[in-house]
Formats: structure tokens, C-alpha cells, sequence
């Protein structure tokens, strides 16, 4: 590195993830002053710059290489080089790979940028219309069903929408195990969003297995409604949902408590009661 040159920065772009329309003037801006674009797939992301007469170098940076690729990028941004990643569609880092370059450009204190724009996250839940502020996301639920499962399971009573990507050839069995775990709720199935065949599938889960059982093509995200409050009140429920934050989002005692009685409006010392039986659990037994 020289060191009387400043480090580049590392923007993280948003393409889009249908209508090539959308991709914002920032983005267009970026793209054509960087030195590099780090893209999950060149050939998508090359026709992307061609149609918008960018002539700016492409690198592959995917999931597979993604460590070996974020050092070589790196060195690039140390010696001063700006540096745009992108990946296949939508945002970076979002269900497609980027973190490690970006933990690694954090790591030496490289500037990140992020210019946001399209995701298909966003683009579904801003058209949900759903009551509930809070949604997890979830990403893509697991491939195998028994795993599936266990990951839905501690989500039952969870008070806030529950947002997946999903494959089509998947979606049918995931419909049904969302079903059989979260119970009959409403939910939304968008399909091919910005594109020409955009649909959105509204109705209960059963409804929307039933309208998949026939097959259904393109990409999806699965959008399904937060616990009703019945569900929330059953104490097996309250159990997962603590386990959930004991475990999946590293909280301490306390702190689940309070977000778990403000979310289901249950007084703080019914939780706690819970959730010091729950804590207990992964306590090792003493000697007495
Ligand atoms: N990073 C991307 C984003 O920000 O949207 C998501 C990448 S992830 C590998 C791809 C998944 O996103 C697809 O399998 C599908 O579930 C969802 N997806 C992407 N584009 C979509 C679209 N146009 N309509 C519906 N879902 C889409």
C-alpha cells in the first residue's frame, strides 16, 4: 500500500431485480466512476452496464470465492481504488454474498457506502400492506423439511410478519410445513416483482398451498402474518419465543423479558417467571 495515498471506498450498489428501470441515478453514477465492479455474475451484471453505456471493468466476487476474492479487493482498495460490489439482483449482502468483503473493508478501516435501491425484501413488504411494524426475515427457509421445521418452530408466536425468499419447486412443501407449524394464517405469495408476470397471490396458507399445487414458475417471496394473540398466550409458544432470544438473537435474561412483554403486552413478572426456568436450562448442574 502507499501510504500517501488515501484508501478507496467500497460502494455497496443495489441493481435491480426485474425492471432494469429502477436502478437509481446514484447507482448509475457509481458505477461509472469506480475503478472496479465486484459482481456475482459478470455476464448479468455486463448487461446491465452495456445498457446504460458504462464502460467499467468487472470482477466476479460469488459466494463460493468470496474470501480469496475480498482479500485481492482489498489490496485494490488499501492502494486507493474505489470499488463497486454488486450482486446477481436486488441489494448486496441481502440473501447474496458480501458481507465478508465488507466486514473486511470495515475491518481495515475502509469506507463503506452503502447506495441503497431494489430488493425484493423491501419491494414485498412495502406492498403487503401489513399492520404489524416489525417483520423477520428470514431468508430462504431451510432446504430439508425436519430442519425446516425446527426453524419455524420458535417463529410460531412470534408477533410480527415473518418474511422468506422462496424457489418455486420448494414453495409447496414450505407452504405446507408453514402451515402445519405457524397454523392457518393469512398470508401473501409475491411472484416475479417489477417484472412482466408480477402477481401477488393473497389469501390463507392453506389457500395458497392449494393455488401451488399445480406448480408455479418464477421467484417468490412469502410474506405471512404475525402470531394472533391466542397463539401468543399459549405457554408452549412463550417458551420457543423465549429460547428464540435466548439462543438465535443472543439476548440476555433481561432484555428478553422486556421485548417479549411489550410485544405481547404480558406483565414483565409472568415472563420472567418463564424465563428463569428457561435461562436454568442451559445451566450446568453443580456438584451439590
Ligand atoms: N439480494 C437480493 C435482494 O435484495 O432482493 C435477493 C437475492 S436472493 C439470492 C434471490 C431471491 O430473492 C429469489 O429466490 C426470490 O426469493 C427473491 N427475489 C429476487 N427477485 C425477485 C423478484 N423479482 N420477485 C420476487 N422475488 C424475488
Amino acid at each position: 500500500m502507499n501510504k500517501d495515498t488515501p484508501a478507496g471506498t467500497l460502494y455497496v450498489v443495489a441493481t435491480p431485480i426485474g425492471n432494469l428501470d429502477d436502478i437509481s441515478q446514484r447507482a448509475i453514477r457509481v458505477l461509472a466512476d469506480v475503478r472496479l465492479i465486484a459482481s456475482e455474475d459478470t455476464r448479468r451484471t455486463g448487461r446491465l452496464l452495456r445498457r446504460l453505456g458504462i464502460r467499467t471493468p468487472l470482477t466476479s466476487y460469488y459466494r463460493e470465492r468470496e474470501q480469496h476474492k475480498a482479500e485481492l479487493l482489498l489490496r485494490r482498495l488499501l492502494d486507493g481504488e474505489d470499488i463497486a460490489l454488486v450482486s446477481d439482483a436486488g441489494t448486496p449482502g441481502i440473501s447474496d454474498p458480501g458481507a465478508v468483503l465488507v466486514r473486511l473493508a470495515r475491518d481495515n478501516r475502509i469506507r463503506v457506502v452503502p447506495v441503497p435501491g431494489p430488493s425484493a425484501l423491501t419491494a414485498a413488504v412495502s406492498a403487503a400492506g401489513l399492520d404489524e411494524t416489525p417483520f423477520y426475515f428470514g431468508g430462504f427457509l431451510p432446504a430439508r423439511q425436519e430442519a425446516r421445521k425446527k426453524f419455524l418452530t420458535p417463529l410460531a408466536a412470534m408477533p410480527c410478519a415473518l418474511v422468506f425468499y422462496e424457489s418455486p419447486h420448494r414453495i409447496g412443501r414450505s407452504l405446507a410445513d408453514c402451515l402445519q407449524v405457524l397454523g392457518d394464517r393469512p398470508a401473501l405469495l409475491f411472484r416475479e416483482l417489477t417484472k412482466l408476470h408480477e402477481e401477488c397471490l393473497q389469501g390463507s396458507l392453506s389457500e395458497l398451498l392449494a393455488r401451488t399445487d399445480e406448480g408455479i414458475r418464477g421467484e417468490l417471496v412469502l410474506v405471512i402474518h404475525g402470531a394472533p394473540a391466542d397463539v401468543r398466550e399459549r405457554p408452549g409458544e412463550i417458551d420457543e419465543l423465549i429460547r428464540w432470544y435466548r439462543d438465535r438473537a443472543g439476548s440476555s435474561l433481561k432484555d428478553a423479558v422486556r421485548r417479549i412483554s411489550a410485544d405481547l403486552a404480558i406483565s414483565r413478572s409472568r415472563i420472567y417467571q418463564r424465563a428463569l426456568a428457561i435461562w436454568k436450562e442451559n445451566e450446568a448442574p453443580s456438584d451439590d
